[in-house]
């Protein structure tokens, strides 16, 4: 309603023969308009933002105790290069080989589990190295309960050990100690676990509570005494999970199958997976098609602790992501848009910072030049500026009227240094000098007072202000004395009202 904004425009200090029908007011503007005409300011961004309510998924508050059931621990291998990880990994992988019908092959999906004889299960992490581990740490996902250390019995601590330790504790996990390669003549289990003391690392021998086992994992032995010390751990940390209502887990790995499409290995934390149930993570949801073990199997249902294999996902979401299961394809679809939208959100909160801190630098630049320039002449320090300033923002006048005075005379008044600053850059790129001169007899901050008329008045010059007022005696005063008083608060206006000044004082080219 044009009347309206300009009715509403009476109460601000915009000139309002600056303002054209169809030109767009400037938010602040708007702000001010709508403050001085007594209602509230509300801007369309803001209503939206409000409007979108948070619809990201949330995980359910703590179980029910009574709610609990026992799960299997899930365990990560860590120690230093060369000390046996993968093949440990390797040889568990083989007992359940043997123990499945012939022609079974296990392939690597970044987990698998290990059925022990007495019934007891254990979930082997298998993401090489520390880096899945660190990852996950650092997203504030934990999956790991007991870390395995591998220490090979003939190097003894090295760097990495060292590393794993570090890791292990800073997560909170407790550790079983695999002294491997026990195989070899020169293999020295004691003194690893004497060089492990200097870590605190306390075997039970010590009067310590961490479990060391001899090992070879290349041939193979002692490795069910391992896993039964992880199961006696595990025991005492009384692992339990509610494998009830909305499914919660982490994604481990992701990969894509040409024919499956892209597939995460889960370890489910919460809940029971199964076929249909509908998952987000990360910026990605699934509607879950198929459950596999790591032998390719379809599976029916994943319990907690429980490594399993998703297909359904529609783009592949990333290790250390959290699993949540929603009520509807349309609701994961709205989680998925919040978290994009939110995201979107930070990256444009971080660029605007970037551009703050940006400006905020060139404005201690520009003062500081200022300062260096404050005992210049205002002829010598438009020298400097100009040189400072090469894009010519201010260009000559295209039309000529009849020829006038060849000078303009000005009295400029901004309201902060940034504007006046800008407003003195534009008059710098000024170029046509030999034609009509432009001669700045005062620049200054403030609203126009009586001096600027006097100036104004001995010099015959026009008054600009940019942003400032004139109160009604200085408006009468200039009046009486046929002084222009050129009030703007928008630059390009201002410049368009300096160029039909300076317009008919120059010479017509007809
Ligand atoms: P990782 O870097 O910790 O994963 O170590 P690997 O599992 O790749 O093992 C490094 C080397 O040590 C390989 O040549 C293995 O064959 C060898 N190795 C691993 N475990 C044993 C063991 O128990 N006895 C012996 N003699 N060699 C082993």
């Amino acid at each position: 309603d044009i009347d309206h904004i300009y009715e509403a425009l009476l109460y601000t200090d915009i000139n309002l023969d600056s303002v054209e029908p169809d030109s767009v007011l400037q938010e602040d503007h708007i702000k001010m308009i709508v403050q001085k005409s007594g209602m509230k300011y509300k801007s369309a961004k803001l209503k939206e933002e409000k409007e979108r309510k948070n619809t990201d998924a949330v995980k359910r508050p703590p179980a029910d105790p009574a709610d609990l059931t026992p799960r299997p621990p899930v365990v990560t291998i860590l120690g230093h290069v060369d000390h046996g990880k993968t093949t440990l990994l390797d040889s568990l992988r083989k007992t359940q080989v043997a123990s499945m019908e012939a022609g079974g092959i296990t392939q690597h999906i970044g987990a698998f589990l290990v059925h022990m004889p007495s019934g007891e299960k254990i979930t082997f992490l298998d993401t090489p190295g520390h880096a899945a581990f660190s990852a996950m740490r650092a997203r504030g996902t934990n999956v790991t309960d007991i870390v395995i250390l591998v220490v090979a019995a003939e190097d003894g601590v090295m760097q990495q050990t060292i590393e794993s330790i570090e890791h292990a504790k800073n997560a909170g996990v407790p550790l079983v100690l695999a002294i491997n390669k026990c195989d070899k003549p020169e293999a020295d289990p004691e003194r690893v676990k004497k060089e492990l003391l200097a870590y605190d690392v306390v075997c039970e021998e010590f009067g310590g509570d961490v479990q060391a086992v001899n090992i070879s994992a290349l041939k193979g032995e002692n490795l069910m005494v391992l896993a039964e010390a992880t199961v006696a751990l595990a025991e005492m940390l009384e692992l339990k999970a509610d494998a009830t209502g909305l499914v919660e887990g982490t994604v481990i790995e992701s990969r894509k199958d040409k024919g499956k499409g892209p597939l995460t290995t889960a370890i489910i934390q919460r809940g029971t997976l199964r076929k249909g149930c509908v998952l987000v993570a990360g910026k990605t949801w699934a509607k879950v098609r198929f459950l596999f073990d790591e032998n390719g199997k379809a599976m029916d249902a994943a319990s907690p602790g429980i490594p399993v294999e998703i297909m359904g996902w529609k783009e592949a979401p990333s290790a250390g992501d959290e699993i949540l299961e929603v009520e509807s394809e349309q609701r994961a679809q709205e989680v998925v848009a919040w978290r994009t939208y939110v995201e979107q959100q930070e990256k444009l909160k971080k660029d605007i910072e970037v551009i703050e801190a940006k400006q905020k630098e060139h404005r201690l630049e520009y003062k500081k030049k200022q300062e260096k320039l404050a005992h210049l002449t205002w002829r010598q320090r438009k020298a400097v500026l100009y040189k400072a300033n090469k894009h010519l923002m201010f260009s000559r006048p295209k039309e000529r009227t009849e020829m006038d005075e060849n000078t303009l005379s000005l009295i400029v008044k901004g309201d902060v240094d940034g504007s006046l600053e800008a407003i003195l850059n534009i008059l710098d790129s000024y170029d046509c000098e030999d034609e009509c001169k432009l001669d700045i007899v005062y620049f200054g901050l403030g609203d126009i007072s009586e001096n600027d008329i006097s100036l104004a008045e001995a010099f015959n010059g026009v008054i600009f202000g940019f942003s400032v007022k004139a109160n009604e005696s200085i408006k009468k005063l200039a009046d009486k004395k046929g002084i222009k008083i050129k009030l703007h608060n928008i630059i390009y206006k201002l410049v368009d009202d300096l160029k039909d000044e300076l317009n008919c004082r120059l010479p017509s080219t007809v």
